[in-house]
């Protein structure tokens, strides 16, 4: 439910193609794929995929495998499922059975991390988790704050700086230790954002990775990227790049409910070839869904 509401907008506008298909007859073919190339350009896939999947569906009309709307609709659906689920597998947490599990938690300010984080507590909480938070965007003031009210709306511990001037690395290392020592089974990191074009910031996650490591060995299992679903296809750069520097193994993408580029979810999956493990469609605190492929494209295609 939470799903199909959320992706309402980038509903809307593929739903052009549905009348087109309700009379759809052979003589159509190329007027309701050029409408369903342009209902999928406008949501996001991408020029790549949008190409792969009229193209796929042109073929399979012209040889006479698909014979009514309801077909080609139902072929549409089934595309954009296999795009998903060929290379975005894992799309459940991978946390292993090591007490503490480790989630760090990264992307740029503004995305919805830690809104993200916080939901993802209450997420796992609900499940049973003893969850720890940690503060470890030491670089903006307020996120601290934002955090700690997120700790007690979701009747979570939490791990901040003892000084202004403390490391995100020693903020993070001193959770996962507690984490460790008190039983905790999820230490989830926030990090710090500040524009991905800095390089410190990237020098600063590869150290808090290591400071992790340090204490468990291995390191974080999870490291979550972040991505505003409203940049659609602007977010793969910086995904990449984050991607490149710190290994990311999952991504989270926000803010869905208040776009119609809801396509993106394809294209980042199909590019970068990292799952989506959660979406974000709402601000409230069960708004961050686990990615269902299956319920995507339901929610996307009526
Ligand atoms: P951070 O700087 O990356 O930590 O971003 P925040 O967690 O502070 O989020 C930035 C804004 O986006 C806040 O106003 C959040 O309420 C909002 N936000 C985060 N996720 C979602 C979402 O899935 N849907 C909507 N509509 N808003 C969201």
């Amino acid at each position: 439910e939470k799903i199909f509401s959320g992706f309402s907008k980038t509903r809307n506008n593929l739903a052009v193609i549905d009348e087109l298909l309700l009379y759809w007859n052979l003589a159509d073919t190329d007027k309701v794929l050029d409408e369903l190339e342009e209902a999928l350009l406008v949501s996001d896939f991408g020029p790549k995929i949008t190409i792969k999947i009229v193209e796929n569906l042109r073929e399979d009309i012209l040889s006479g495998k698909l014979k009514s709307g309801n077909e080609i609709k139902e072929a549409l659906k089934k595309n954009v499922l296999e795009l998903l689920t060929r290379k975005g597998s894992k799309t459940e947490l991978q946390l292993g059975f090591r007490k503490p599990a480790v989630i760090m938690i990264v992307g740029v300010n503004g995305g919805g991390k830690t809104t993200s984080l916080g939901k993802l507590a209450f997420r796992l909480k609900n499940e049973g988790a003893k969850i720890l938070m940690a503060a470890g965007d030491t670089f903006r003031a307020a996120a601290s704050d934002q955090l700690e009210i997120w700790a007690e709306r979701t009747g979570c511990e939490i791990v901040v700086a003892e000084s202004e001037k403390a490391k995100a690395s020693s903020v993070l290392s001193q959770a996962v230790r507690k984490g460790k020592g008190e039983g905790f089974d999820v230490v989830l990191c926030d990090t710090s954002g500040r524009l991905h074009t800095n390089y410190s910031l990237m020098e600063e996650l590869i150290s808090c990775k290591k400071a992790i490591g340090k204490v468990i060995p291995g390191g974080p299992n999870e490291i979550l990227q972040v991505l505003d679903g409203t940049t659609g296809l602007n977010m793969l750069p910086q995904a990449r790049e984050f991607n490149e520097v710190v290994g990311v193994t999952g991504l989270i993408l926000t803010k869905l409910d208040g776009t119609a580029r809801g396509g993106c979810v394809v294209s980042v999956v199909d590019e970068l070839g990292i799952p989506v493990k959660f979406v974000g469609v709402g601000e409230g605190v069960e708004d961050l869904q686990p990615f269902d492929a299956e319920a995507f494209v339901n929610a996307i295609f009526m």
